[in-house]
């Protein structure tokens, strides 16, 4: 059987592999972004089946504080650095030319109390500055995006809808096995449905690990789920336009037309949902005092949780193993990446 995975440079061998049927596991950000970059490509297959079972693999697109902004990385420093370069610009691109819905432009602001000297080097043009603050900080600021994540993934499904029609298949059923045979792959699924498809997808974020080929299969040796957490607060009365503001690794988000307001996040290496409620009360104490911002009550937030896929290197991979194809690891970019990626598999896959 073939086997074929980079995690970086993505670089593949084309596969003479005939496609009219093809299952995508996963309606996430990444089984979205893909349908929608193929139906662009104007991709035609017999029947696109895109399976989900938010229920039960709960989507970490839907528990995201959904942000795109480059904080820094330039081009030239590292090879995932230069992919989330590449990213933000399809991700830009992407918003100047098909006006997604969901998609906010805004400034991102971001600001440090302590070293200075690092902080500076990452964002030289930084100027001292008290616009939140009760006191003086360096702030940068630069162009960003603010996406309100089921809004846009909607969009995604519906451009995918238009241009696929009658071909395109959402099922709401969890995949429980996968098996290769001669003809193509066989999908069973916890409801007893049984169908057959010439390639598949796995897209399923943090739950792939179930799927995905490690070493010594493929080149792939980890790939762990990624706890975050954050608060969210509706109808907040505040009159300012949408930003999104990072202290000290702690974020605060505005998003102004849905008068939402998202205060975190933590990160912990557990693959369960309990929030850290701690961590996400100690970032809240500290921005209250820090800010010059009036911010509801702690109580009144909503905790969201979501797992996050973490591969190795924090880099994003896609593995091949015969008919089927294992794509994710998005991590904390995953709007960054997931165009991106779409764009690769597609060009050497489909
Ligand atoms: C707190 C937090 C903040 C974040 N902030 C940002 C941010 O600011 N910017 C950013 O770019 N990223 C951010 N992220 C990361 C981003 O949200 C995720 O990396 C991304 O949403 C993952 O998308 P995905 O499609 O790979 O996976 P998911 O969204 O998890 O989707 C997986 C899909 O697969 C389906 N599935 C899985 N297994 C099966 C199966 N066996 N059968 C059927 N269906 C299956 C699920 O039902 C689901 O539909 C954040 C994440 C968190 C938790």
């Amino acid at each position: 059987m073939a086997r074929n995975c980079e995690t970086m440079n993505l670089k593949f061998n084309k596969k003479d592999v005939k496609l009219s049927t093809l299952a995508i596991i996963g309606g996430g950000l990444m089984g979205r972004s893909l349908i929608y970059h193929l139906a662009k490509e104007k991709k035609h297959f017999e029947k696109i089946v895109l399976f989900s079972s938010d229920k039960i693999t709960i989507p970490c697109t839907l528990n995201s504080t959904a942000m795109v902004a480059l904080r820094g990385v330039t081009k030239g420093h590292s090879e995932l650095g230069d992919l989330l370069v590449e990213g933000h610009e399809i991700f830009s691109h992407h918003v100047m030319m098909d006006h997604p819905q969901g998609v906010q432009v805004v400034k991102q602001f971001t600001g440090t109390h302590h070293e200075r000297e690092s902080f500076l080097s990452r964002y030289p043009e930084a100027s001292l500055s008290d616009r939140f603050f009760h006191e003086k900080i360096y702030l940068s600021e630069e162009r960003a995006f603010m996406i309100d994540p089921k809004t846009y993934i909607d969009w995604l499904l519906s451009e995918s809808l238009n241009f696929y029609q009658d071909s395109l298949h959402m099922i709401d059923d969890m995949v429980v096995e996968a098996q290769e045979e001669s003809e193509g792959v066989v999908i069973k699924t916890l409801n007893n449905k049984k169908m057959n498809f010439h390639k598949v997808i796995f897209a399923g974020g943090s739950y792939n690990r179930f799927w995905t080929p490690m070493a010594p299969y493929s080149k792939l040796k980890t790939s762990k789920p990624v706890q975050g957490s954050y608060l969210e607060f509706q109808n907040v009365p505040w009159e300012h336009s949408s930003f999104s503001l990072t202290v000290d690794e702690k974020n605060l988000i505005w998003n102004e037309p849905l008068k939402r307001l998202f205060i975190g996040s933590t990160s912990s290496e557990t693959s369960h949902y309990l929030p850290q409620k701690k961590e996400l009360r100690g970032i809240y104490d500290e921005l209250y005092l820090k800010l010059n911002l009036k911010l509801p009550s702690f109580d009144e937030g909503e905790i969201k949780v979501g797992l996050r896929e973490k591969a190795q290197k924090r880099a994003p991979y896609m593995v091949e193993e015969g008919r089927s194809l294992f794509v994710g690891g998005l991590y904390k970019n995953a709007f960054t990446l997931s165009l991106k990626l779409s764009g690769t598999l597609s060009l050497k896959h489909l």
